[in-house]
Order: C-alpha cells, then sequence, then structure tokens
C-alpha cells in the first residue's frame, strides 16, 4: 500500500510539472483520449496490482508512468476546457454594452477602482449580441467631467450595465519580472478592461442590487467601517489587510517599509495565519471538549473524541477564516494542504512526514495545477519541510527563538532564489513583528467587528510598529541582495540548508552552510571589452533599454508610469536591476513624456549613485529629486573601450521651445569593433531628417 501512494504522488507531481513545461496543448481529442485511457489504466491497475506478480521497482514504476500520464493528460484537458471561453479576437478593443454582476468586492486604488464581472450578456454597437468569457477584470476611472454614478457607488453582488473596452490578458513578458497573465490565469479571469465613461459614452447603469455574494458584500461593508472609524487611512489600511485580507488597502511607502524589513508576509493573510488561527481555534476547542462532562450531562467525547472535534474545528476555522478574507490562492492552498493532513490524522495512518508534504502536494496540485509556477506554492513546503527537519535541532535555543531562526536563515537562501533579496534585518524585525502583529494587533482588528474602538487601538498599534520598522529599514545594510544564479546554484544552496537545519554533527552543518557561497558570490556575465549589450524591458508602452559594457551600466529611459501607486520602474525596472546584479552608472531620460520619464523616481531611489543625462525643462519636478545634467549634442564619453556619444538636440533646440519629443535625446553607442547601434527617444521626422543630413 504504502510504495503505491507514494509513487502515485510522485507521479502525479511530476505529471503536472511535465505538462507546465509544454509551450503549446496538443489537440483537443489527444487529450481527451489521453485522460480516458489513462485513467482506465489506473483504475485497472488498482483492481488487480493485488494478482500481479511482478518484481516490485517495475510495479512501482508502472504507477509512476500511469500517475504521471493522468496528470499530464488532466491538466491540458483542464487548460483545453478554460481556452474554449477566452475572448474572441475580434471583440479586443470593441466598445460593448455588457450586462452583469459585481461578484467580489472591489479593489480600491483611492477614487478608481478594480473589480470582478460576471458577465450575463454582451452586444457590440451594431446590436449584434456577442459571446464573452464567463468572469473578467474591469477598472472604473473617476471621470469628473461626466455626471453618472461614481466608482464608490458599486458594491458586491450589484447588477450594472456598462459600456466597456476588453482584451486578452496581457502581462510584461521579462525575466524576473510578476507573471500577470498566470495571475489572472489562476484566478479564472479571461479579459481585463475598463468601463468607458466618457461624455461621449452611454454612463454605467446600475440595474439591481441584490444580496448575491453576501459574504463579499459584507467584507465591503466592513471594509467601509474600518475606514470611517479610523481616521488615519494609513493605518487603516493596514487593519484592513490584515482582517479582510484586502492588501491593496496597504499604501506603497508600507509595502516598501515591510518588504525591506522581511515581514511583509505578516501583511498578507499567509498560510501561517490561517494555521496559527487554526491551530488556536483546536488548542480551545480540545479543552473545553475534555471538560465538557463539568457542564452537560454527559461528556461530548463519547460522541466525539476530542481530538477528532479539535481537528475538525481547525479545518472549519481555517475554512472559515479564508472565505472571510476573500478566499484567494493562497489561503486556497492552506485549506487543501491543512485539509489532507487533518484527514490523514483522522482517519488513523501514520506516514513519514515526507510522505505527509508529497500528499498534500498532490492535493494542492489536483485543485490548482498552475501552483506549481509560483513562488508561494514552493515557499510554503520548503518553510514547513525546514521546520520539521529542524525541530529536533538548536535544542538550546527557545522554540519561539528556534523557529525565527529555521525560518529567517534557512529561507535566506529560497528567498535569494525566488526574489534575489533577503532582508538581514528581518531576524529581528520578525522577532519584534510577528508577536507584535500576531498577539496584539490582529486580536485588536478582530474584535473591532464587536466594537469598533478597538480598530482605533490597533492604527495605533501598527503605526507604532510602522516607526520602529522604517528606522529598522533605513539601515543601509538592511537587505541584502544577490543576482539571479544558475538553477544548480539555487538547488545546491537548498540542499545545504536543509542538512544546516538537521540534526547533525557540526562539520555537516559546515559543509551545508558553505553550499550557499556560490549563489553569494554569483555574478552575472558581462560583455568583454571594447563590447556592449542591450537589453530592452517589455513594459508595454514607452521604452527602456539598458546598455552594458564590460564595467559600466546605462539606462536610457525609465518606461511608463501605469497608475498613481505603479509605474514600470517599480513594476519591470527595479526587479530586473535586482536580478541582474546591476549597479547603474547613468541614466539617460531622453525627454519629459511620462511613458519615457514615468518609472524614473523608483529607478533613481534604487540607484542614488547613478547620474542623469536629460532634456527635462529644469523646473519640471522631476528635477528637484535627483540631480540632473541637461543632454545636448557634442557630450562624449568613453565605457571600457565603448564610445558613447550624443547627437541631438543641439543648445539651440532648448531655445527655441519644441515639443517635448523633438528634444529627446539621441544617444549612440559604438564598440571597439565597429558594431553600433542608436537610441533615439520620441525623435519625430524632422530631427531624424537633422541626423541625416549631419551625417
Ligand atoms: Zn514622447
Amino acid at each position: 500500500m504504502f510504495s503505491f501512494l507514494l509513487h502515485f504522488f510522485l507521479g502525479w507531481i511530476a505529471g503536472t510539472a511535465l505538462q507546465l513545461q509544454q509551450a503549446t496543448l496538443w489537440l483537443a481529442w489527444v487529450n481527451l483520449a489521453g485522460v480516458f485511457s489513462s485513467a482506465v489504466l489506473l483504475v485497472t491497475f488498482i483492481r488487480c496490482w493485488h494478482r500481479l506478480t511482478l518484481p516490485v521497482f517495475l510495479q512501482c514504476a508502472l504507477v509512476l508512468v500511469i500517475s504521471a500520464a493522468t496528470a499530464f493528460f488532466c491538466c491540458a484537458f483542464r487548460a483545453q476546457v478554460f481556452l474554449e471561453k477566452q475572448i474572441a479576437p475580434r471583440l479586443e478593443g470593441q466598445v460593448l454594452q455588457v450586462v452583469g454582476r459585481v461578484t467580489a468586492m472591489p479593489q480600491r486604488m483611492q477614487e478608481n477602482i478594480r473589480f470582478r464581472f460576471a458577465v450575463q450578456s454582451a452586444q457590440l454597437a451594431s446590436g449584434e449580441l456577442v459571446e464573452l468569457p464567463p468572469q473578467v477584470m474591469l477598472g472604473w476611472y473617476v471621470n469628473t467631467v461626466t455626471n453618472g454614478p461614481t466608482p464608490t457607488d458599486l458594491q458586491a453582488g450589484d447588477m450594472w450595465k456598462f459600456s466597456v473596452k476588453l482584451k486578452a490578458p496581457h502581462g510584461h513578458i521579462n525575466p524576473h519580472g510578476f507573471d500577470y497573465e498566470l495571475w489572472l490565469w489562476e484566478q479564472g479571469l479571461q479579459a481585463t478592461g475598463y468601463v468607458r465613461n466618457g461624455p461621449k459614452d452611454n454612463q454605467p447603469e446600475l440595474i439591481a442590487r441584490s444580496w448575491q455574494h453576501p459574504i463579499e458584500r459584507c467584507r465591503q461593508w466592513v471594509r467601509q467601517r474600518v475606514y470611517a472609524q479610523v481616521g488615519d487611512q494609513q493605518g487603516a489600511g493596514v487593519v484592513v489587510a490584515l482582517l479582510l485580507g484586502d492588501q491593496a488597502a496597504i499604501e506603497r511607502a508600507d509595502w516598501d517599509v515591510f518588504r525591506a524589513t522581511g515581514v511583509a508576509h505578516l501583511m498578507a493573510i499567509s498560510g501561517l495565519h490561517i494555521t496559527a488561527l487554526a491551530w488556536l481555534v483546536a488548542r480551545c476547542v480540545g479543552w473545553i471538549w475534555r471538560r465538557s462532562d463539568k457542564w452537560s450531562k454527559a461528556s461530548w467525547c463519547l460522541v466525539l473524541p476530542a481530538q477528532q472535534a479539535s481537528w475538525l474545528a481547525a479545518l472549519l476555522t481555517a475554512v472559515a477564516y479564508s472565505v472571510f478574507t476573500g478566499w484567494a490562492i493562497p489561503a486556497q492552498r492552506t485549506v487543501w494542504m491543512l485539509g489532507a493532513v487533518l484527514a490523514l490524522r483522522m482517519s488513523g495512518w501514520r506516514w513519514p512526514a515526507y510522505q505527509v508534504l508529497l500528499f498534500a502536494a498532490t492535493v494542492v496540485l489536483i485543485a490548482d495545477p498552475w501552483a506549481f509556477l509560483q513562488a508561494g506554492f514552493w515557499l510554503s513546503f520548503m518553510a514547513v519541510s525546514i521546520l520539521f527537519v529542524g525541530s529536533q535541532s538548536f535544542q538550546f535555543l527557545p522554540t519561539l527563538i528556534r523557529e525565527q531562526f529555521l525560518m529567517s536563515v534557512c529561507m535566506a537562501p529560497i528567498s535569494l532564489l525566488f526574489f534575489h533579496q533577503v532582508s538581514l534585518v528581518g531576524f529581528f524585525a520578525n522577532l519584534l513583528a510577528v508577536p507584535w502583529v500576531t498577539c496584539v494587533v490582529t486580536p485588536l482588528s478582530m474584535l473591532g467587528l464587536l466594537i469598533p474602538l478597538a480598530w482605533n487601538l490597533a492604527s495605533w498599534a501598527i503605526t507604532g510598529l510602522g516607526i520602529c520598522l522604517s528606522w529598522v529599514a533605513s539601515l543601509s545594510w538592511a537587505q541584502w541582495s544577490a543576482p539571479a544564479a544558475p538553477l544548480w546554484m539555487g538547488l545546491l544552496s537548498i540542499a545545504g540548508m536543509f542538512v544546516f537545519a538537521m540534526p547533525v554533527a557540526w562539520w555537516w552543518r559546515l559543509s551545508g552552510a558553505l553550499c550557499i557561497w556560490p549563489v553569494l558570490n554569483w555574478q552575472t556575465p558581462r560583455p568583454s571589452a571594447g563590447e556592449f549589450e542591450l537589453i530592452g524591458a517589455d513594459m508595454g508602452q514607452g521604452h527602456a533599454v539598458l546598455v552594458r559594457t564590460s564595467n559600466k551600466s546605462l539606462l536610457y529611459d525609465t518606461g511608463p508610469r501605469y497608475s498613481p501607486e505603479t509605474d514600470a520602474g517599480q513594476r519591470v525596472l527595479v526587479p530586473l536591476l535586482v536580478a541582474l546584479g546591476e549597479r547603474l552608472d547613468r541614466v539617460v531620460i531622453s525627454h519629459q513624456d511620462s511613458d519615457h520619464s514615468g518609472g524614473a523616481n523608483s529607478v533613481l531611489k534604487m540607484q542614488p549613485q547613478a547620474d542623469v543625462l536629460t532634456s527635462i525643462p529644469s523646473n519640471h519636478l522631476l528635477r528637484t529629486t535627483h540631480p540632473m545634467q541637461t543632454c545636448t549634442a557634442g557630450q562624449q564619453w568613453q565605457w571600457d573601450g565603448v564610445y558613447f556619444s550624443v547627437l541631438h538636440p543641439q543648445q539651440a533646440d532648448y531655445v527655441k521651445k519644441l515639443k517635448p519629443n523633438a528634444l529627446s535625446c539621441v544617444l549612440r553607442i559604438e564598440s571597439a569593433s565597429g558594431k553600433s547601434a542608436l537610441l533615439v527617444g520620441d525623435i519625430e521626422a524632422t530631427q531624424e531628417n537633422q541626423l541625416v543630413q549631419a551625417g
């Protein structure tokens, strides 16, 4: 029995992994046939494996292959069914009249909102009825010109009629960047778009309010109450995030501090939160259950043993809490994991820990195969494994400190592998923040549901913590970053950390710790002397190009600003620069248009040593944030045998008050071997002709 299940789990995980590596799906009927035949094989095997006289290793191999094939085809088939409903290309960018329901609490971004919308019917301007994906993500931006309904009127459960423009999910394809498309896919969203509310559009129209989606409605009501009760928006945002799992409520500056100090995991409803709460409830229920004979006629234990009652209570708590916090993917994952482990315990089977983990991983992948591609999936399984492996070591440390130590030190290489960054102050910050948030702020936030005044206390408590953390984050050595190393180095360092966490002799531990050395010292290969390399980042609109020579780096333009909270600098360039381990020497911001200068602040904040060359006028707001030089034709420099020269604009062009596009700094780069590149910003035909004439 044992080895059958073990190989089934391994096979399932491998089959899912293999399918997710496929660039394209196989034909629909092939996948369907695959699902059918592998399922038949699996059932046949389960029914007759007792009678098989094959050697054990062959049996194991057989289970492994059949299980892998089943997972492989099931995953493909699910993807295919999902893709059946994708948005037809001809409908992208068209104005559509849609009627449908708001299915979740809208996310607020200042006055604007973003929300999930279940489409019930859609038609083109011509009146033709069209088919849309069942769930889409819509943005609604305030328009002060028209006086239709405003985004704040929108509530979960409402039925609305909108005029919208949609497009298929599209994320930026940058190495080491956030995979927005994958995120949308996992959420079941097959189109994104925005509500049109210009003067010429049909204004949004509320058709009916309803009590459908009552939980989401209730969450939204609680959020309004918190904001009304707590005057301070910043503090209220954190309370809302802790209580409702609405991470968009936390302001970006706060996120920066939380990330730098390694406590960001506390602010999201993580597996840790859910498990901790479930554990607490289990302890209380168990305690009450065992003493039930004191206040009831018969002990409840006769009906259900205390231990089972507490496990059941734990699972129910986890489900309830996850649902109330928005049933996000990481929370679902935790519920599946917890459910798998508790079911196992209730059944009375004693499995070794690694098999329990593999079982939990299989359950998670059956529920959501795409979790395999998420850092969160790996982080949670690694964290649990490390805690398990390390539970017998470092016995001289008190439990809380030991667990913190294991989490901060042993998870560091894993964090480096996924995020290329690790918080050096995280250990101390967590020692302070974990008990404070878990034992003071979160309970106060929950108490606020009964006594709203508690939300004010929670907000003060978080503000106090914020002051301490900001100070810690401002230390220059708070964060350590290392460029993305090759996979084998990452795997080696993870293996090393497991050895380090195990209760083994010190020389084993030392050698385990030494396995991180290659990762810490890795440097991304650079061009040889006299050569240069261009890296163009994908950022939708506008552009940014990284120029690297053997020792120096230049960034040409910084991409667009997406919204008041996000820009390409923060979303794309900073992660890319961290992953490459770049230290910029110079930034050229070709001109002031926001699709070229939008990310400048984020980039310069992270790379304060870089000098800046730009055509932005000296009275522009951006010039107050960082010292900048004006670019003029004739400026030139040489780095590692590569020649850089500014060809445009002329000194006289600045006096002529040309359009920003026409003033773009034009940079020519030439390698020692004569290869050259021209970066031109947004110059137009007139300037291009001037350049051609100048030769
Ligand atoms: Zn422009």
